[in-house]
Order: structure tokens, then C-alpha cells, then sequence
């Protein structure tokens, strides 16, 4: 038997909960009509996806003809932000965009692509917690945006952003607001109506869903310019037939996440308490990232200061433990995070910096296992990292 692997990487995926296993098997099997079809076959299709779509938007707070199926986070944001900020400059709306430093890449690099196109672009500072000021979103804005971008949780150190507080200025000078809301479903109550955003991104494989499907919610009326050519599915804003198998799952995995939310932020919590406090006591040197207390319960983001993240990270491999040591997109080059250093954070601090992530069937026993890991692994190679230095005549 293999060993079991202490998985501490649920902000990159998660396993498939068996009921959403469940629910998709018919649409993996004999319900394998297109959608579109006009025939029974297809109708049968039709009908599950447009349940599943019924019942997200019940989870969601908005209407089902507001949302719109994609293949994940990453789609649901680039449709968002170039999307909208295309069509609202055709409309001869303006060519100005607000988003924060500290987006997932997603979002930055789509920003990245606006500004290829002639648009400006303004990255908005983060406090050394991550927090995005709205006051600096308000002093942002001008007659000319046409778009504002502010993520509900961040990916990497779990800071929640005043989403409801910047959306609200956001509706008062009428300017659209997205939030790439990936990482606050299950964490927080994702309420598209009490938030009072125009678009909000989601993906299914964060919580407990099948990976490549997600969605954008899209508040009616507002301008789209959709990414692909094709076809006329969903509403003539994203060509293609709809994954019916995985849009059911993702229907009960967003269900299920908005039911058990409760459950899993208090255990989480205890057992992040529990890993926090046992570094503090075993490696008193260690740094937390990220806020005290506006964050999500299930990440923890530390620094083991004169250790490489990338060597510990594969120390803690053989070790048996899977954390990450940055976005799991950006693992694989060496570039520091973009968030710790929008943080103020040194390279040495960025450099050596794990993101702990609990999911709901993490164990007690999985955090004491990690615990006796992380004291065997990183003073030695602390100790080790030192003498190299040394020897090298830099320290
Ligand atoms: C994972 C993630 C994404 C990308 O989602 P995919 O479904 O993997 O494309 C976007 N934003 C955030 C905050 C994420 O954590």
C-alpha cells in the first residue's frame, strides 16, 4: 500500500466529492444528448442543464439567465475582463481599467493583453495584509473606466477584500465591478445579490468539483463582447456545447459548499489554529503572511526565512506532504510571488514562503504528521543552506 499523502494544496484542486461524483454519472452515461439537440435525446440534456443552471443561481443570489458556463476560473475571468472592457469601449464608454497587484494571473495577464490593445491599466496597491483600499479605488476611478477587478479571496494568502465596500462605489459612479470569487466558495457566504457585483467569476475543481468547468455570472444588460466565435450557446456569449456532465457536478458542488460552509470554515479553522501554533512553538523563527484576522479559514501562508521554498517544497515531497510554495501556475520558474512582493515582503521573506491549504477531510493526524515533518525537514536544511553560503564565502 502506498503511503497517505498529507495533502495540504486544496487552493489548487481538490478531490471530486463522491455525492457530485454521483450526480454526474448519468450524464457521463446515458443521458448523452447535445443540449441544443431538438430531439428527446437532446431535450433530456437540455433539461439538466438548465437545473443545474436554476439551482446555482438559487445558490449564487441571481437569476439563471445571468450566468454563463465556462472551462474554469481562468476563462471566467478573461471573459470578464476583456469581455466587458471591449464592449464598453465600442460603446465608446472609455479605455480605462482598475484592478488590484495582487490578482491571480488570470486576471493581471488579461489586463496585461487590454493594455496591449491601447487600454490603461491601473494595478492598485495592496497594505502589507493584502488589503485593497477603497479609497484608492474611489481616487482611481475617472469618466473614462469602464471596468474594476478586485478578487473576493486571494489565492495565495487568503485575505479577504472589501468586495461589498468597492462595489458599492463602483454602483454609485456606474462603473461595472468582476470579482474573481474562486476562493471564497465554501469559505464565505458568495452572495452575487449582497455582494451588488456585475460579474463574479467561479470555478468547480476548488471545491470539490470536476476540473475544467466554471462559470461567469453576468448582471443582465451589461456589455459583453464574447472571446470565441461559434455557435449560439448561452445566449449567444460563449460558443461551444456545454459540458452537461460537468456542469451538474459543478451545480453540486457549489450546493453543497454554500450547505456544509458553516462546517468547514470551523474545521478548518481549528485545524489551521493547530498548524500555526505548532510552527510558532517548533520553528519560532517562521513569518506569517497575510491578514490576522480578514482572511479564509482554510489557508495559511509562512515564510521560513534563509530556506528556498522550491528546495523545501521538494524536501517535503519525499517527504509525503503536498503544500504549494506560490500559485500553482507559477510554480516551475523561480520568480519570487507577485503577492508577497505587492506585500512589501523581502525576496528573502517571498523566496521561502508555503501556502498551507486545509480541506474538509483534512485529519487532526494529518496536521501532527505535518507538524513532525516540517521540525525534521527544515532546520536541516536551514543549517545546510547556511554552511553552503559559508563555504561560498557569501554570508
Ligand atoms: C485557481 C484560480 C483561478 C483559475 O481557475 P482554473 O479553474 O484553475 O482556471 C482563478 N482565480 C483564482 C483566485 C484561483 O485560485
Amino acid at each position: 500500500m502506498p503511503q497517505r499523502r498529507i495533502y495540504l494544496d486544496y487552493a489548487a484542486t481538490s478531490p471530486l466529492d463522491p455525492r457530485v461524483v454521483e450526480a454526474m454519472l448519468p450524464y457521463l452515461t446515458d443521458v448523452y444528448g447535445n443540449p441544443s439537440s431538438l430531439h428527446a435525446t437532446g431535450r433530456r440534456a437540455r433539461r439538466a442543464l438548465e437545473d443545474a443552471r436554476e439551482q446555482i443561481a438559487s445558490t449564487l443570489a441571481c437569476q439563471p439567465t445571468e450566468i454563463l458556463f465556462t472551462s474554469g476560473g481562468t476563462e471566467s475571468d478573461n471573459c470578464a475582463v476583456l469581455g466587458i472592457a471591449r464592449a464598453q469601449r465600442a460603446a465608446g464608454r472609455g479605455n480605462h481599467v482598475i484592478t488590484s497587484q495582487i490578482e491571480h494571473h488570470a486576471v493581471l495577464h488579461a489586463c496585461a493583453q487590454l493594455e496591449a490593445e491601447g487600454f490603461r491599466v491601473t494595478y492598485l496597491p495592496v497594505d502589507a495584509y493584502g488589503l485593497v483600499d477603497p479609497h484608492a479605488v474611489a481616487a482611481a476611478l475617472s469618466d473614462n473606466t469602464v471596468l474594476v477587478s478586485i478578487m473576493a479571496v486571494n489565492n495565495e494568502i487568503g485575505t479577504v477584500e472589501p468586495v461589498p465596500e468597492i462595489a458599492s462605489i463602483c454602483r454609485s459612479r456606474d462603473v461595472p465591478m468582476h470579482t474573481d470569487a474562486v476562493q471564497a466558495m465554501g469559505n464565505l457566504e458568495v452572495s452575487v445579490a449582497t455582494w451588488g457585483v456585475d460579474a463574479l467569476s467561479l470555478t468547480a475543481h476548488k471545491c470539490y468539483g470536476p476540473k475544467g468547468v466554471g462559470l461567469l455570472v453576468l448582471r443582465q444588460g451589461l456589455p459583453f463582447q464574447p472571446l470565441m466565435a461559434g455557435g449560439g450557446q448561452e445566449r449567444e456569449q460563449r460558443p461551444g456545447t456545454e459540458n452537461v456532465a460537468a456542469i451538474v457536478g459543478m451545480a453540486a458542488a457549489l450546493h453543497i459548499a454554500h450547505e456544509e460552509r458553516a462546517d468547514r470554515v470551523a474545521h478548518a479553522q481549528a485545524l489551521r489554529e493547530r498548524l500555526e501554533q505548532g510552527i510558532e512553538t517548533r520553528l519560532p523563527w517562521a513569518q506569517k503572511n497575510g491578514h490576522p484576522t480578514r482572511r479564509v479559514a482554510n489557508i495559511s501562508n509562512v515564510s521560513f526565512p534563509g530556506v528556498s521554498n522550491e528546495i523545501l517544497l521538494l524536501r517535503l515531497d519525499l517527504a509525503g506532504m503536498d503544500v504549494s510554495n506560490g500559485a500553482a501556475c507559477t510554480s516551475g520558474t523561480v520568480e519570487p510571488s507577485h503577492v508577497l512582493r505587492a506585500l512589501g515582503k523581502s525576496d528573502e521573506v517571498a523566496a521561502s514562503a508555503l501556502r498551507f491549504s486545509l480541506g474538509k477531510d483534512t485529519s487532526h493526524a494529518d496536521i501532527a504528521a505535518a507538524l513532525e515533518i516540517l521540525e525534521s525537514t527544515v532546520p536541516a536544511l536551514r543549517a545546510e543552506t547556511a554552511v553552503t553560503f559559508e563555504s561560498s564565502g557569501l554570508s
